[in-house]
């Protein structure tokens, strides 16, 4: 299929001149900044805030860079992945013309930001066993199909989608597919973002949310073709990213190897965890996960869900998602935090008996 980047852009992002701020106005070494209203005098609390962040992250996306082998070019830092999601729509979908695809059950940000921008969204279910039907997908796009999300691992099934099957979807697809990999760092498949040469329509979206334990920060990231990810730059907020949040991940990227380390640990804990769930009498089936979480098959998910409420632990109860009758979602914990889930479930079970 051919690519034509020029003709899924809309019309007015396409001629869109993009805000310049002082600080990318003057790139260069000044002495003295009087350029941007800021406030040189100073501000109430510590932490060299008083000046605006970098508007191009540059630091980070030359870090990134070296780490990913990638151009800097080929990297969007983004407020969270969620800032990513909504400006691929809004760059690609017009509202109420375009729409993207979905596979559910998956990441319900997806459909979110679709209804936020007015655009439709294409359904089609993954198989029974979670896997994504290639040719369903393939069949179901139209023209007005900008954008593919796929999820791998998705959320929240926990399964990742193979390599072949993204592939294929991105060969015969002529918009933008986007390949979501929030928890790739907990999968023993490696990232697609190394078929990024090959495939012009790939977009790969990766977070600080997951692995790096960095959640609060609200950083993420979209690997891709440098002109998807120049008009990402040309749509984004100036400052999406703080300087403390700028900082911050430059000091996670220096301190990289533990990310590694805690994700072996995590996926330890998910199995033992995986193996104890199995023995209880009233979960049907622990699916395989490559990611942080368990999706469960659960007799009464609701009643299970309550009842680890009363013992202040929360859950997700996914019963009513498309294929996920009595499902519920299962974040592993510390070891600590495990041993505390089990004993509420053991507690639960014996309950059963009388
Ligand atoms: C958690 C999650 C994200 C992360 O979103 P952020 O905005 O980066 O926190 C993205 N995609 C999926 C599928 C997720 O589960």
């Amino acid at each position: 299929m051919i690519f034509s980047l020029d003709a899924l852009v809309r019309p007015n992002i396409r001629k869109l001149a993009p805000y310049v701020s002082a600080r990318n106005a003057f790139a260069g070494h000044a002495r003295i900044f009087l350029d941007a209203n800021e406030n040189s005098i100073g501000s109430p609390i510590d932490g060299d805030l008083s000046r605006y962040p970098d508007p191009s992250q540059s630091e980070i996306s030359r870090g990134l860079a070296e780490i990913y082998g990638l151009s800097p070019s080929e990297i969007f830092v983004s407020h969270g992945s969620d800032e990513a999601i909504d400006l691929l729509i809004r760059i690609f979908c017009e509202p109420r013309i375009d729409n993207i695809l979905i596979c559910p059950p998956t990441y319900g940000m997806y459909e979110v930001s679709a209804a936020i921008n007015d655009v439709e969204v294409l359904r089609v279910n993954l198989t029974s066993e979670f896997e994504l039907d290639v040719e369903a997908v393939k069949s179901a796009a139209n023209e007005n199909t900008k954008l593919i999300f796929l999820c791998s691992p998705n959320n929240p099934t926990g399964n990742s989608i193979g390599r072949e099957a993204i592939l294929e979807i991105a060969e015969a697809f002529s918009g933008i597919v986007v390949i979501d990999e929030a928890y790739i760092h907990f999968s023993n498949e490696t990232s697609v973002a190394c078929e990024l040469d090959r495939s012009q329509n790939i977009v790969v979206l990766q977070t600080f949310s997951k692995a790096w334990g960095l959640a609060g920060l609200r950083v993420g990231l979209a690997l891709g073709n440098p002109k998807i990810i120049e008009l990402l730059n040309r749509v984004k907020l100036p400052y999406n990213v703080g300087r403390t949040e700028q900082k911050l991940i430059l000091e996670a990227l220096a301190n990289r190897t533990m990310v590694d380390e805690t994700a072996a640990k995590i996926v330890f804990e998910r199995e033992s965890l995986a193996e104890k769930l199995r023995r209880l009498s009233f979960i049907k089936r622990v699916y395989h996960s490559d990611a942080n979480f368990l999706l469960v098959k659960a007799t009464d998910p609701e009643k299970i869900y309550r009842s680890l409420l009363s013992e202040k632990i929360v859950i997700r109860n996914r019963d009513g998602d498309p294929l996920c009758d009595g499902c519920l979602r299962i974040t592993v914990g510390t070891p600590n935090e495990n041993n505390e889930l089990l004993r509420a479930l053991k507690k639960y079970e014996e309950s059963l008996v009388y």
